[in-house]
């Protein structure tokens, strides 16, 4: 299939002995590193991962010393390839993310490669001052990647590109000498002799450089030649003089490697506007671009009619994309741009907004301004534009939106005409792009949907020859922000000449004689389509499997003018949708972030790609056609092997991905699929059996008196706790649920009196009746939440229904229990048979009520969102959406009834602050509001929502032997410091095993929301 050499041993042996970090040479870890968000996958020689500065020099130097190539690596979130390569690859993000020194004064900061973006800038936000170069990616690009690329802004037209925002570099060159580049006049040793020999290149070839070099800003491709006669419209430097580091940036690790770069900062804009402009023609949309930015605006963003139409018909960003419209009755405009004015004080931005409106007037289109100074509106409007991309990437079937030619850059004179003509050029190609971004200075991103498996190699050529045709008829530049890569690398040539490109490859060999550096980018690049080098080559082939869910989605294929999916089923995957679910993963890196949100806790607490939502993604991908070791079992049972193993151990199945993604990558569910595999393979062990039968065993145990308060004591014993650990693998320093004396089921008579009805009974009269479902949990271990449920429902008037499985139902469902389960302990255990049992006999009783409407209300999320999500997917068929639709939390019922008039409490008054912790399923499921919502009718409670991902208990998790030190570590990155902060609150957490976790991290009680509501009855 693919070129895969591997790192010599000797070398390897050699290097290890040598460094405090990690040398990785296996496949998994190797095929983690293949790929970064373009459509190539290059297998590394091996991945290093350095501890500190000294691992780096030794590495580079045994590097040079065998002639290994070298790639350095940041987010791995480039577009076009370049951070892929048969090389040794140098993963920055692991140690080099420190701030080296900040200089208030002099506005700048001196920074390492690894440092993340948006880290840098929650640093600085309380200086006033920030790192301006705004990219998308801002919560994952590191800066050493970002001045690998030459990166660009949304903001660039305020604040420039990379290169204009970096003044220095220090740097390994492939010789083993650190160089310091800054400014020429003050340069020395050897970065003085390079800028010579730079120099003398530039003054020889003046004549090429003027006639050939693109004269917008936007131009990222090559070495940056023309520094010695600035030809963008922006020039380097605002006093025209020469900085070398400006020579490294864009330069893809192909020059040098950086250890530390030195960045300008800007004024943090104390004010913004935004002016949203409504157009009925996108041409005249793209027309009006080269007037606006005579406005000095901030930035000019597109959203085109498609963004739209997708924000507008999903029910989170309808409203906000409607703010954006002059009319939201009117037909949705063709596009509508978002033109911001940023400053140190409103009232010239509102002027500034004013002549917007007015230059509108004189073009001729009058009244298309939305003005928005509310900076609330404004923030819900940028993240609608983000996420009418991520719903764009979301596409199923193999034909996807694909990055080549999405950051052409044009003069603002020619973007009508340009976006006109490529627009038909993807019509000629059986194509269509959607249109967004960065319309203040000429680069539109534009991506035509192409199979890359089948004929999109073909099509990407003939794309990109016209589109480059129509770049060089308008005088643009071909690359204008990704990166050249091994998409664009062959276009350099195209752009510059031969003259230039000969000199592009001379500054090469004068910085890097031996081409170690990451080669075959800028100079000697592939082709474009070289299809060896794809991730999906032409000999791609996924392992024939049967999943146990039903994948059947994501098994489509698209048409690529329309976008309409096939019928479920018609994809042809052999792995019947599985391995199209795990292929949506287009590494665009966003799973990397660390602040807001819960995605993914396994990487915020290890900063491992392995466990990364990607990493995983990426495993799972490469074991299932085939590319990790060529073991039995990897080639028999792919899912089932020790490689996939190592990346799953750390996921807790938040299902964050699920949501977060911006493809919708559900990790949870493939976990599933894993387990079930991997368990038929090793076994079930005593800890599995005792965690996934626990509705089974729990009404015997608690039916024998006692009992429960004989296994409570190995809460208070030590010994106990630590024989258990020994023979189970529960951790001894974890204390475990209490089993409650009383349960709910103990008094059968009040039950069968008060709380079972048939649907027609709980529909009797007012219509107020509601299924409450006892989930093992709360009936044996917190039996006090579902008393507080139960009284809150019948303070408000409700008839209540408890499942309960009759003996008759018994005897004729297989898997029908004493009480009713919804099968998550099994799921988490991979006994997806089992679950399937559990949950049949559970959906068969709850069918009849929710066919009649009836809510089916339950409190502890995981269980709750078993019937919402899982169930969907294990061929219950009809049932199961019927039940689904119904099933809710309870706050998500009292809140929709609070709403709709029927029912009211009388609360009382609020004596201490209250503070929530959201469940990782409820946050999946976007069902946080609900819950403040409720809390609110509290008064004087202003329930605080704790920003924080995973708890880290994730169910049995955070009770395993070998997971307690990474569940507690999860749990102090947010959620117990915020926690202590406010020592007299309450704490509210619907999650059981969030409660634990809180318990056992504070020594606090955390209640769930039905027993603060209780107790303010
Ligand atoms: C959804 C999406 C949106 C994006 N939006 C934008 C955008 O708005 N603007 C934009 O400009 N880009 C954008 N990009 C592209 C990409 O995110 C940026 O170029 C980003 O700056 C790359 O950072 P990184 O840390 O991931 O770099 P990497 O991909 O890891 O590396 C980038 C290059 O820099 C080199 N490099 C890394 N570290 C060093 C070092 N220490 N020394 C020398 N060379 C080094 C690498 O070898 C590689 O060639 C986007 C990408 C995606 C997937
Ligand atoms: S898992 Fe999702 S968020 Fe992470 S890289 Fe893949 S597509 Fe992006
Ligand atoms: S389910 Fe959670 S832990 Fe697992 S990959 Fe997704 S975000 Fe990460």
């Amino acid at each position: 299939m693919l070129i895969k050499p591997a790192f010599p041993p000797e070398i390897a042996a050699r290097l290890r002995k040598n460094v405090k970090g990690a040398l990785l040479t296996d496949m998994a870890n190797r095929g983690r590193y293949a790929t970064d968000a373009s459509i190539y996958q290059q297998f590394p020689l091996a991945v290093f991962i350095p501890e500190d500065a000294e691992d780096l020099k030794t590495a580079l130097a045994v590097a040079a010393e065998f002639a290994i190539p070298v790639l350095p690596r940041g987010g791995g979130t480039s577009q076009c390839g370049q951070t892929t390569g048969a090389a040794l690859v140098i993963d920055n993000s692991h140690a080099f993310r420190h701030i080296l020194e900040i200089d208030l004064k002099r506005a700048e900061v001196e920074v390492e490669p690894g440092l993340v973006l948006d880290h840098l800038n929650a640093k600085l936000k309380t200086s006033g001052l920030w790192f301006p170069v705004d990219v998308s990616t801002g919560a994952q690009a590191t800066i050493g990647g970002m001045a690998g690329n030459n990166s660009c802004g949304s903001r660039s037209i305020a604040y420039g590109n990379m290169v204009h925002n970096v003044i220095g570099i220090e740097a390994w060159l492939a010789n083993g000498k650190l160089g310091q580049f800054g400014p020429y006049a003050q340069s020395s040793g050897v970065a003085k002799e390079l800028g010579i020999f730079v120099k003398g290149l530039a003054e020889q070839l003046q004549p090429e450089i003027e006639a050939n070099w693109p004269k917008v800003l936007r131009r990222v491709a090559g070495y940056n030649l023309d520094v010695f006669h600035p030809q963008s419209e922006l020039p380097y430097t605002n006093d025209g003089s020469v900085n070398l580091a400006h020579l490294l940036v864009g330069s893809e690790g192909t020059l040098a490697y950086f250890k530390s770069l030195r960045l300008k900062l800007a004024p943090l804009p104390q004010h913004k506007v935004l002016g949203v402009i409504n157009f009925t023609s996108f041409y005249r949309a793209m027309e009006s671009a080269q007037h606006l930015v005579k406005l000095g605006p901030s930035a000019v963003e597109l959203v085109d009619r498609t963004m739209i139409d997708l924000a507008r018909s999903n029910p989170s960003f309808k409203q906000v994309i409607e703010t954006a419209l002059v009319d939201s009755q009117a037909e949705t405009p063709e596009a509508i741009l978002l033109v911001e004015f940023s400053g140190e004080s409103q009232a010239p931005l509102l002027a500034q907004l004013k002549s917007l409106q007015d230059l509108m007037g004189d073009l001729g289109l009058a009244n298309t301004v939305v003005p928005m100074i509310d900076l609330g509106l404004q923030k819900n409007l940028w993240e609608v534009r983000k996420a009418g991309l991520n719903i764009m990437m979301s596409l199923k079937g193999d034909g996807k939106p694909v990055s080549f030619i999405e950051d052409c850059a044009v003069p603002l004179e020619h973007l009508a005409d340009y976006t006109q003509a490529l627009t038909e050029v993807f019509t000629k190609h059986g194509s269509r792009g959607t249109w967004y971004a960065h319309a203040s200075v000429g680069t539109l991103h534009v991506r035509p949907i192409l199979d890359m498996r089948r004929d999109g190699a073909q099509k990407m050529r003939a794309v990109a020859e016209e589109a480059a045709e129509l770049v060089r008829r308008y005088k643009g530049a071909y690359s204008g922000e990704h990166g050249d890569g091994l998409c664009r690398g062959e276009w350099i040539s195209w752009q510059f000449g031969p003259k230039i490109t000969a000199a592009l490859g001379a500054i090469k060999t004068a910085f890097d004689p031996h081409h170690l550096f990451n080669p075959g980018k800028i100079i000697d690049p592939p082709k474009m389509d070289e299809q060896i080098l794809f991730r999906y080559p032409p000999n791609y082939a996924i392992i024939p499997l049967k999943p146990a869910l039903d994948w059947s989605a994501w098994n489509v294929q698209n048409n690529p003018v329309t976008e309409a999916i096939s019928a479920p089923g018609t994809g042809g995957d052999p792995a019947l949708g599985l391995a199209k679910a795990i292929e949506m993963c287009n590494n665009n890196g966003h799973c990397r972030k660390f602040d807001a949100e819960v995605m993914c806790p396994s990487y915020r607490v290890t900063r491992d790609e392995k466990h990364l939502t990607r990493g995983r993604a990426n495993t799972l991908r490469l074991a299932m056609s085939g590319q990790l070791e060529q073991d039995e079992i990897s080639l028999s049972d792919p899912l089932a092997s020790d490689a996939v193993k190592e990346v799953m151990d750390l996921c807790v199945s938040c299902k964050a991905c699920r949501r977060e993604c911006p493809t919708g990558v559900d990790m949870a569910k493939m976990k599933i699929e894993f387990l079930q595999r991997y368990k038929k393979r090793v076994g079930h062990s005593v800890r599995d059996l005792l965690v996934a039968y626990l509705p089974r065993y729990a009404p015997v145990i608690s039916a024998i008196p006692g009992l429960p308060a004989l296994l409570n004591l190995r809460n208070q014993i030590p010994f106990i706790a630590k024989l258990q650990q020994w023979l189970t693998g529960i951790s001894a320093a974890r204390s475990l649920p209490v089993w409650s004396a009383k349960t709910l089921w103990k008094n059968q008579a009040i039950l069968q009196k008060k709380y079972t009805h048939s649907p027609d009974a709980l529909l009797q009269g007012d219509g107020k009746g509601v299924v409450l479902f006892a989930d093992t949990f709360n009936a044996y271990f917190e039996n006090e939440n579902l008393q507080a449920a139960i009284r809150l429902l019948e303070t408000a008037g409700y008839r209540i229904h408890i499942p309960q499985p009759t003996k008759a139902a018994r005897a004729k469902q297989a898997g029908c229990g004493k009480q009713f389960c919804c099968g998550r302990t099994y799921l988490a255990a991979g006994m997806v048979d089992e679950a399937k049992e559990q949950l049949s006999a559970l959906l068969t009783h709850l069918h009849p009520y929710a066919e009649r409407g009836i809510a089916i209300v339950g409190l502890e999320p995981s269980c709750l969102f078993t019937l919402k999500d899982e169930a969907l997917v294990m061929g219950f068929g009809e049932q199961a959406i019927t039940v689904s639709q119904q099933a809710q939390l309870l706050e998500t019922f009292l809140v929709a009834e609070l709403k709709a008039g029927r029912c009211h409490f009388n609360l009382q008054t609020a004596i201490k602050p209250v503070l929530v912790h959201g469940h990782c399923h409820q946050k999946a499921f976007a069902e946080l509001t609900p819950t403040l919502e409720l809390l609110k009718q509290i008064p004087n409670a202003n329930p605080q929502l704790i920003e924080s991902s995973c708890c880290g208990m994730a169910g049995s998790f955070g009770y395993e032997v070998e997971h307690i030190t990474v569940s507690k570590k999860m749990a102090e990155l947010t959620l117990l410091p915020a926690i202590r902060q406010v020592p007299n609150a309450w704490i509210v957490a619907d999650g059981t095993s969030c409660r634990h976790q809180i318990q056992d991290g504070v020594q606090r009680e955390a209640v769930h929301i039905a027993r603060i509501l209780a107790a303010h009855l």
